[in-house]
């Protein structure tokens, strides 16, 4: 089975016709391509294969929630996963607690989660890494209190390695194992225990794709930079196929 690629798009490219000559080119079973919300309907009309992932949502349901959208309206135009607790979210004020909301939104209305797990450059020089994730699983799956059929993906996404971070240093596929068997092993002692997928983001692109997804521990990619150039893209594509 080919790898997961989740392509970020974040609040790119600027105009529709751009997005789905995007689209068209990142157009595999394997990939879930996150667009910015104006653009979910039209990606979907234009891809045959792959499945669409929205960046955000809002936790509540429905209502007096200016410019929020919700996991259900998500859900009724087709999304398959979502991204809840990216960096550039909670840096936007996303707290812990706000991202245990999205993912049980996410959940109740049978949408994947992708959870982003990461330490910020201080506590990845610090050493602390390991204690900034367990603070951020913790609380984002506190609210849980039943099992679902679905399986949550949790990427590991150190803030450091994101390529728009300024000074990004490349991360180690060494350091990405170490850090997802960690992640694993936490997760196997949390109370609700259930099946999770685990992939790595942070400056993936077509020359070090390999490096990543050739791990058995790397389940996928998210990628940000490099989903938004055709050439990267499709050659990504082609890296996760041969995993
Ligand atoms: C991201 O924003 O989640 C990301 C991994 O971006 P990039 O691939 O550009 O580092």
């Amino acid at each position: 089975m080919p790898k997961l690629i989740i392509a970020n798009w974040k609040e790119n490219p600027v105009t529709l016709k751009e997005a789905l000559v995007l689209a068209e080119a990142s157009d595999a079973p394997c990939v879930a391509i996150a667009p910015p919300f104006p653009f979910l309907g039209a990606v979907r009309a234009v891809v045959k294969e792959a499945n669409l992932a929205a960046q955000d949502v809002f936790y509540e349901e429905k209502g007096a929630f200016t410019g929020a959208v919700s996991a259900s309206q998500l859900a009724s135009v087709g999304v398959t996963y979502i991204i809840v607790g990216h960096s550039e979210r909670r840096r936007l004020g996303d707290t812990d607690e706000i991202v245990a909301k999205k993912l049980r939104a996410a959940l109740a209305q049978g949408i994947i989660p992708i959870l982003c797990v990461g330490e910020s450059r201080e506590e990845h020089k610090a050493g602390k890494a390991e204690g900034a994730i367990r603070k951020q699983l913790d609380v984002a799956f506190s609210l849980l209190t039943k099992p679902y059929t679905l399986i949550p993906i949790i990427a590991y996404e150190p803030v450091w390695a994101i390529s728009t971070e300024p000074n990004a240093e490349a991360d180690t596929p060494k350091n990405a194992v170490y850090m997802i068997q960690y992640i694993k092993t936490f997760m196997s002692h949390v109370a609700l225990p259930m099946l999770l997928k685990y992939i790595y983001g942070g400056s993936v692109n077509a020359k070090n794709a390999e490096s990543f997804l050739k791990e058995k521990e790397i389940e996928g990619a998210l990628v940000g930079g490099a989903s938004l150039k055709q050439e990267e893209i499709k050659k990504i594509i082609e890296t996760a196929y041969r995993y």
